[in-house]
């Protein structure tokens, strides 16, 4: 089987061997086993799926929660050769029954479709007489209502299948990690003993970076520099920041577009093709952008905000570099950040409806430990890669070398023994029946003459004034790394008060210190950090000729060939058609279909 599969994974997709985990779930599932995959975005998960539906005999059903995300596979799996369809929406009624008409008679191999669509009269009737054989949930995390992309429709699946007259093998798909998420999925779509594979979480190819800067925006221009004509999304936290930025781009002569739930879907749409076809390089945009967008050739992701949790973070950066070239992931955060963020989560907490108050305190609770998780992320000194990694309940090395904090030069400062000071003062304030925010603690610790801390005095408490003479500054920076390092809680009543948590002992014990790091690293250092790889000329004629072909057959340019396999091609400089099959993610199909073209453009390049 493991020449076959092989042959067929170079046949289709042009690849020459397997990505971690691929080949043993493409086994599974072809065994007849049921499968439940974590993979992180970006790792080749429709590969997984989609081989075993070219060589099952039968039809395979791919349960997918976004229209725009199917249409792309479907594109992509039509341009390989594959006989794909979805069915959605987004047809006529008459379009929808001739899809229907058509699949019955076995023209597909492969059929999308939104949950929605399974408890339709006319796809059910469908489903009763059709060969399904496989049945793939994509995004399969949604199911769980404890994962952080709830979506009702998923909880229908399990009826379709248990309405199939034969059951299918089901194989669920999903970027999150949590344990309770994978029970949870396993459980509501009634995985049959699946083979549960988790594959390694890290995208060595991605650069992670974290900036504070002092004028968000400048940062953000400086940065675009290290990307001179490559593409990018940059996330920003609002519809009006998207607004804001994207103006602020054009108006400096980027070519910058712009995606958010506000704007008409017609522009919308219009904006990610021009996305999509290169013709607009930089996508400002909301979270709502995304999903399902396959462009294989993102050279950065910024965030110009932190995002709610490490895995809308990791999914949102991932979407750089997914064709394995080198890519940058740059936060830009700022302390206002967290506020946003806060005030999300409860306004996400009001909309939950059906919740009993426990589920929905619960489900608050969790959001709210997520945001720390991410906060710590921004703000803690450390490698950002083992941070997100052990996340996501992976061990790795402690320092990756390809992120700003390992390429950090000013070693982080220990700021243990301020902060022991600060945490047994809190302690001491909570044993005398006081409660304080971080403001007022900072007062107490530098002895300061505030009227409204006078009644204090005369209790004669240990910790007043015990770090006189610091500078407040100092203070303020301690009291924010023990609150975003999870050593206190500060909760947001009609007045702040600060709580020691589970973690706070292990500081005063010296099991653990704080470590904080520099705010920003030095523009001379800056300098210094990776810059994405100059092309060779061969390189840029290579584009050229893909940009004809993809204008030719009117998809987008990443469609055609990645950027990977452009830069492959232009190192290797095949010279017939059989040197032109070696070049990677380059499948029959494409070699049939490109190889005079590129052939031609090598030649005369060579001159
Ligand atoms: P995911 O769905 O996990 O986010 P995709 O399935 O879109 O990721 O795959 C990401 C990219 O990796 C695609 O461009 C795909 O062609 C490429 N890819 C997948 N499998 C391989 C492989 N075995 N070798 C090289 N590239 C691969
Ligand atoms: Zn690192």
């Amino acid at each position: 089987m493991e020449a076959q599969l092989r042959q067929a994974l170079k046949e289709y997709f042009g690849y020459d061997s397997f990505r971690p985990g691929q080949e043993e779930i493409v086994r599974s599932i072809l065994m007849g086993e049921d499968v439940l995959a974590v993979m992180p975005t970006g790792s080749g998960k429709s590969i997984c799926y989609q081989l075993p539906a070219l060589m099952a005999d039968g039809i395979t059903l791919v349960i997918s929660p976004l229209i725009s995300l199917m249409q792309d596979q479907v594109q992509s799996l039509v341009q390989s050769g594959i006989r794909a369809a979805w069915i959605n929406s987004s047809l006529t009624p008459r379009q929808q029954q001739l899809a229907l008409e058509r699949a019955g008679q076995g023209a597909y191999q492969i059929i999308y479709v939104a949950p929605e669509r399974l408890s339709l009269p006319a796809f059910q009737r469908f489903a009763q007489s059709a060969p399904i054989v496989l049945v793939t949930v994509d995004e399969a995390h949604c199911v769980s209502q404890w994962g952080h992309d709830f979506r009702p429709s998923y909880l229908e699946i399990p009826a379709f299948l248990r309405s199939l007259p034969r059951r299918p093998v089901v194989t669920a798909f999903t970027a999150t990690a949590t344990k309770a998420v994978r029970e949870d999925i396993i459980r509501s779509l009634e995985l049959d003993a699946p083979k549960s594979f988790v594959t390694g979480f890290d995208r060595p190819n991605l650069y992670f970076e974290v900036q504070e800067p002092k004028n968000r925006d400048e940062a953000i221009i400086e940065a675009l520099d290290r990307f001179p004509g490559q593409s990018g999304i940059i996330y920003c936290l609002s519809r009006k920041k998207v607004e804001e930025l994207a103006n602020k781009l054009q108006s400096l002569g980027y070519s910058a577009t712009r995606y958010h739930a506000g704007l008409s879907p017609e522009e919308r749409a219009a904006n990610q093709e021009d996305f999509l076809y290169d013709r607009a390089r930089i996508m400002v945009a909301t979270n709502a952008f995304g999903m399902g967008i396959d462009k294989s050739n993102v050279n950065f992701v910024f965030h110009c905000g932190m995002p709610k949790d490490p895995e809308s973070y990791y999914q949102e950066a991932g979407r750089a570099g997914r064709d394995g070239s080198p890519a940058q992931c740059i936060l830009f955060f700022l302390r206002q950040d967290l506020q946003i963020n806060r005030f999300l989560i409860d306004r996400s907490a009001e909309e939950r409806s059906g919740l009993n108050s426990a589920q929905a305190k619960h489900l608050r609770t969790q959001d709210l430990s997520r945001l720390q998780e991410m906060t710590r992320y921004a703000t803690a000194p450390g490698c950002l890669r083992a941070k997100l990694l052990s996340y996501f309940g992976e061990q790795t090395q402690q320092c990756c070398g390809n992120c700003s904090n390992c390429l950090d030069q000013n070693p982080p400062e220990d700021l243990s023994e301020l902060g022991k000071k600060f945490i047994l003062c809190v302690a001491l304030l909570a044993r005398e029946g006081h409660a304080f925010g971080s403001r007022a603690v900072i007062q107490i610790l530098l002895g300061a003459e505030e009227p409204d801390l006078d009644w204090l005095r005369p209790r004669r408490l240990d910790c007043f004034g015990s770090l006189a003479g610091v500078p407040a500054s100092r203070l303020r920076q301690v009291s924010a790394a023990l609150l975003d390092q999870g050593y206190l809680v500060q909760s947001e009543g009609d007045r702040p008060v600060l709580e020691l948590t589970e973690r706070a002992p292990s500081l005063i014990t010296g099991k653990s210190r704080l470590w904080v790091k520099h705010k920003n690293i030095s523009r001379q250092q800056r300098l210094l950090l990776p810059r994405q790889g100059e092309d060779s000329g061969l390189f840029e004629a290579l584009r050229q000729v893909r940009s004809v072909l993809a204008r030719r057959e009117g998809v987008p340019a990443f469609m055609i060939l990645s950027d990977a396999s452009l830069r492959d091609m232009s190192s290797l400089r095949p010279t017939d058609h059989e040197s032109f099959l070696s070049v990677k993610g380059v499948s029959k199909r494409k070699a049939e279909k490109y190889a005079p073209d590129f052939l031609k453009a090598i030649a005369d390049w060579e001159g």
